[in-house]
């Protein structure tokens, strides 16, 4: 039976649609929102790494996921050599991933076609205003709306992007173009002076997912689908290794993507509304994290609103702002860290390799997390 807490979320993307699987999974009344009027995906590629393939398998997601996911082991560098990262993750399409979250989920869970334009915050509920003209009420809503969140905004918050000084090249080739693209199990980075290109298979090994870091002096439009200019991408990796070129060469089109960081938010939460995903810790994407810790944050708060009565909710939230800021907070500076690295101007690129070997020994916390069991310790600690 739902709990009597109702709660909507703003936002169905990966974030917004996960979060209300886990809270199903649990028994919590959800809607979700999205502004969209019918579910679309940009053509790339997204990694699931094991910290939150572990949760999604847990709400039973575990065969879906195989049969439109690449299963990651490690990453092949330049040295051929593989770091494991214990558990199994997988590098999936945006498009298949989203759409097997969506059928995960009774109908009727998801309205399209609400782009939530105004929240009002009253003691013992918030109404939630859309742009046509529609209107709801919850006891608490989820902001899962993305960088340019609207619930951001009306809690008083607006975080402002800086560019890192590059961007990249994204785009997706069907793995049958490339010779050896059978061979290609796991993610492969090349990493070269202040430039580095990543390829992953995706949708069981159909596609090839490639991302190309180069730096730029113009500040590229924060966007996932600009076009490219494939002769400019091809400039930027004349004389790289010949699987780069191959795979530039075999491009129908490219899209381009600048890169931005955001300063931490100072806070989340108010007594009943809350950010999560990309609304609340917008990361730079150098680890693939961007997805995983969406996933974790909605999984966390369905341990934490379990059974919760609307009274609750503002302790609630503490407790996952708390848990979450820290934690997110972390996967941030690793994926800034990371992002120096890769475009760090070394002369000998083995030596990136090797650091970056002993950055992934390091990263282990990242995929080995429990982000539920992290939520029910909490729990216990507060004698819940
Ligand atoms: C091209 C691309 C590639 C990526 N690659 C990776 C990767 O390899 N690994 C990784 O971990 N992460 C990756 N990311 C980032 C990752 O997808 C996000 O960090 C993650 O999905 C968390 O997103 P989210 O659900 O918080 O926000 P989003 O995915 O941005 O979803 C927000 C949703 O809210 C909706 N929305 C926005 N405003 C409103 C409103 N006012 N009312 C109603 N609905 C609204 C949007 O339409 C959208 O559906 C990638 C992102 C993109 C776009």
């Amino acid at each position: 039976m739902p709990s009597s807490l109702r709660i909507a979320i703003v936002g169905g993307g990966i974030g917004g649609l996960t979060a209300a699987l886990a809270f199903r999974a649990r028994g919590l009344d959800v809607a979700v929102f999205e502004q969209a009027e019918v579910l679309r995906e940009i053509g790339a590629g997204v990694s699931i790494q094991p910290n939150a393939a572990r949760l999604l398998r847990r709400v039973g997601l575990e065969d879906q996921l195989q049969k439109i996911g690449s299963p990651i082991g490690g990453i092949v560098l330049r040295t051929s050599q593989a770091f494991s990262r214990g558990d199994q993750g997988y590098n999936v399409h945006r498009a298949d991933f989203l759409n097997l979250l969506f059928d995960a989920l009774p109908r009727g869970t998801v309205t399209l076609g609400h782009r939530c334009i105004q929240l009002k915050e009253e003691a013992d509920r918030v109404r939630l205003s859309f742009a046509n003209g529609a209107s709801a009420e919850a006891d608490l809503v989820i902001g899962a709306d993305g960088i340019r969140s609207a619930v951001q905004r009306e809690i008083g918050l607006q975080s402002r992007p800086s560019s890192e000084g590059i961007m990249a090249y994204r785009g997706l080739i069907p793995a049958d173009r490339l010779s050896w693209a059978g061979d290609l199990k796991d993610p492969a980075l090349w990493l070269g002076s202040g430039r580095s290109f990543l390829l992953y298979p995706v949708a069981r090994g159909r596609l090839i997912n490639m991302v190309a870091f180069v730096p730029s002096d113009t500040d590229s439009e924060e966007s996932w689908s600009a076009p490219g200019d494939l002769k400019a991408l091809a400039a930027e990796y004349a004389g790289w290794d010949k699987p780069v070129q191959d795979t530039i060469n075999s491009l129908d089109e490219t899209f381009r993507w600048g890169i931005y960081d955001r300063a931490p938010l100072p806070y989340w939460s108010t007594r009943r509304i809350t950010l999560m995903g990309d609304a609340a810790h917008p990361m730079v994407p150098h680890v693939g994290q961007g997805a995983g810790q969406s996933i974790e944050d909605g999984f966390t708060l369905a341990v934490l609103l379990e059974g919760c009565s609307a009274y609750d909710v503002a302790d609630r939230l503490k407790v996952y702002e708390a848990l979450r800021r820290e934690r997110t907070g972390n996967v941030q500076a690793l994926a800034r860290a990371a992002g120096k690295l890769y475009r760090s101007e070394l002369d000998d690129p083995s030596e990136k390799a090797v650091r970056l070997r002993e950055w992934v020994a390091q990263g282990k916390w990242v995929f080995e997390h429990d982000a539920e069991k992290a939520a029910a310790d909490a729990l216990v600690d507060l004698g819940c």
